[in-house]
């Protein structure tokens, strides 16, 4: 049996989920005809207490819509030199928008609003880029799955305020925060002007991302989107099953969460293993020691077909997700304890 822990992006569409898909009512969507995708947006806009969601292929073409939308050609966005803004979405920032990005240096992918204030350029010193833009993320992907404080969003939104600032969230994994933390999709829509949710990470579905923001915003992203060429057809297949794991496969996040929890106690139990971050959603980060365990670790963990990612710098990444399973869990809770 392999145990893949690589990422919660490798789950495969449930039974009920193929079954909602393939009885998908569908239209086309560049003529915004699809119901499902119409149906999805709505919900995911009402949910967040925005105006307006578009439907894209990938959350990555969602962060790059909401920085174009925010942002002009030369211009600065500041993020945490962790988000996956910068780091994972091959320059997409630089490519799409031409904008550069301060990077901060927070804690495990969180910056505080001091932090965020000191970073942004003066608006008459022409001589810097002008600073337009703060990109968030939570939970932090680079971060472990930590979570945010609600309360240092809120001094974050008076910043970006104060400065005429907009202020975006790439919240591939919000769901994870939403429920780890008791939160509502409404405390964040009342804060940030844009926000990208996926549903191909732990909720399950096969591809897509939703972007919400309010009309103006929604209006340029539609013409961004298609421009990006994420302007697609009878896409009410995959609406459908964002629908359907909203529906039927969120709660089951705290599941997920708990067995990151248990992964992580068993780590910090071993002799191989240097330091564990605190789990708080499905992502368990931790090091190996620096002795001759660390080869009996990973060979163990290879003997028996474990896959996880090396996220460098010597980290290594486990993520618990739909298709790890409780028997799955059992016996990786075995090998490890072996290790
Ligand atoms: C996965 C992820 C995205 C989007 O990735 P896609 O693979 O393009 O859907 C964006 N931000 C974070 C933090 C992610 O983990």
């Amino acid at each position: 049996m392999q145990i893949d822990l690589r990422s919660d992006t490798v789950t495969k569409p449930t039974n009920g989920m193929i079954e909602a898909m393939m009885t998908a009512k569908l239209g086309d969507d560049v003529y915004a005809e699809d119901p499902s995708v119409n149906a999805l947006e709505a919900r995911v806009a009402t949910m967040f207490g925005k105006p307006k969601a578009l439907f894209f292929p990938s959350g990555t073409m969602a962060n790059q819509t909401a920085i174009k939308l925010h942002t002009q050609p030369g211009e600065q966005l500041v993020c945490d030199a962790y988000s996956h803004v910068y780091n994972y979405e091959g320059g997409g920032v630089s490519f799409n928008s031409g904008v550069s990005c301060k990077l901060v240096d927070g804690h495990r992918g969180m910056m505080t609003a001091a932090q965020v204030e000191a970073a942004i350029n003066p608006p008459d010193f022409y001589h810097s880029p002008l600073t337009s833009l703060v990109s968030l993320e939570n939970t932090t992907n680079k971060g472990g799955g930590a979570c945010w404080d609600y309360q240092e969003i809120l001094k974050i939104k008076s910043v970006c305020d104060s400065h005429k600032l907009g202020l975006h969230l790439d919240g591939a994994r919000l769901w994870n925060a939403l429920i780890s933390k008791s939160e509502t999709p409404q405390q964040y829509g009342d804060v940030f002007d844009t926000i990208s949710v996926c549903f191909s990470k732990g909720l399950g579905a096969p591809v897509g991302s939703v972007l919400v923001g309010n009309e103006n915003l929604m209006n340029k992203a539609l013409r961004i989107r298609k421009m990006l060429g994420g302007g697609m057809r009878q896409v009410g297949l995959l609406a459908a099953a964002a629908s359907y794991a909203l529906d039927h496969q969120y709660d089951r996040l705290k599941e997920d969460h708990q067995k990151a929890k248990e992964i992580a106690e068993v780590l910090n139990q071993l002799e191989a293993v240097s330091s564990v971050e605190p789990v708080e959603t499905n992502i368990v980060i931790f090091k190996l020691s620096s002795n001759n365990s660390q080869d009996l670790f990973l060979n163990n963990l290879k003997s028996h077909n474990v896959l996880l990612s090396d996220m460098g710098g010597g980290k290594l990444r486990m993520v618990t997700h739909l298709d790890y399973t409780d028997a799955m869990h059992t016996n990786l809770l075995e090998i490890l304890s072996k290790a």
